[in-house]
């Protein structure tokens, strides 16, 4: 018998990478925390009221979205062309309903895009001009593509297109110095936003949402819209959302892999995560990492990164936010 947990659980991660203490001053350091404990606290807060599971994710996402220090939504990465593409995934365990967009460039809340895909489609993955046209039929947000630039990423696909060796593409006029975006911390290539959460009825939900990695090509997409790769959650198994090079873990099915090994191979949830990030993935050559929770209440992380923003937070339980290897 599986020890019964608490009735509604939460975690949320903002990307992994070369995240320590060497790397963040302080005021990113701080701005960090305050910005995943601002998250999950409002996913939270849906839990609390009795909310369902893959309302809370979402509206975790939307907050990690909207704040330019993570590559997701307003702080997206810039294409190896200057554009920002933006791709998200959600999926409800109670029903296996999952919705994803990829190469977004006009809809400011690519997760909201995700969860309408679920509600006013018949399709699961909707992919670059077709999924804004659709976001726009249902009424969500649209914005000028500049809404997206930020410094910092600017900055980090000028270093990117100079050790790939390619051109540095003009860069766009007229676009305000953001000094929140300014605090944003170059974890390597990436940074990605998930949440995954199990409610009082015992639903789980997952759901990703990332601008991908710095200086992709030719329409690259990444795991964070692939179903089974970067997001995937039933109620049999586990929610799972991962960040990382997204290669591998479409190459893994990460998320898929890591429900499969508690569903039918009986693992518990930590043993799953630990098994595949430290062992497949890694032996594969892939960075990053994992959040997952159970129907038990169980929560567990996993990443083979320096570091993976971090926060969980359960009922009965106080919010705890970590960055770096050693915090629990
Ligand atoms: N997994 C994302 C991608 O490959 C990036 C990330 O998580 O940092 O697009």
């Amino acid at each position: 018998m599986t020890e019964a947990g608490p009735r509604w659980t939460l975690v949320c991660h903002g990307g992994a990478g070369l995240v320590t203490r060497d790397h963040l001053t302080p005021e990113q350091d701080a701005a960090y925390r305050e910005a995943l404990t601002t998250a999950a606290d409002a996913g939270a807060a849906v839990l609390r009221a009795g909310g369902r599971a893959i309302d809370a994710v979402e509206v975790a996402i939307l907050r990690l979205e909207d704040d330019p220090l993570f590559n997701a939504g307003r702080g997206a990465a810039f294409t190896a062309e200057g554009r920002n593409e933006l791709d998200a995934s959600i999926m409800d365990g109670a029903t296996l309903a999952a919705g994803a967009v990829a190469g977004l460039s006009t809809t400011r809340h690519p997760i909201s895009a995700a969860r309408a895909v679920i509600e006013g489609s018949d399709h699961v993955l909707l992919g670059g001009e077709g999924a804004d046209a659709f976001a726009r039929a249902q009424g969500l947000e649209q914005v000028d593509p500049s809404f997206f630039f930020t410094e910092a990423r600017w900055r980090s696909l000028e270093r990117a297109l100079g050790r790939l060796g390619l051109p540095v593409p003009p860069r766009p006029e007229g676009v305000a110095v953001d000094a929140r975006a300014e605090l944003a911390h170059d974890e390597g290539k990436r940074g990605t936003v998930g949440c995954v959460a199990l409610d009082i009825h015992g639903d789980l939900a997952a759901g990703t949402s990332t601008g991908g990695t710095t200086a992709k090509r030719w329409g690259r997409v990444g795991d964070s819209p692939l179903v089974g790769a970067g997001t995937y959650a039933a109620n049999a198994a586990a929610a799972v959302s991962c960040t990382g090079a997204g290669e591998y873990f479409i190459r893994l099915g990460v998320a898929h892999r890591i429900c499969a090994l508690v569903e039918y191979g009986g693992l518990s949830l930590q043993r799953a995560v630990d098994r595949v990030v430290q062992d497949d993935l890694t032996a594969l050559g892939g960075e990053g990492g994992v959040i997952a929770v159970d129907p038990h209440g169980h929560m567990a992380w996993s990443f083979n990164t320096e570091g993976m923003y971090r926060a969980r937070v359960a009922d009965g339980e106080p919010l705890a936010v970590g960055l770096y290897k050693d915090e629990a």
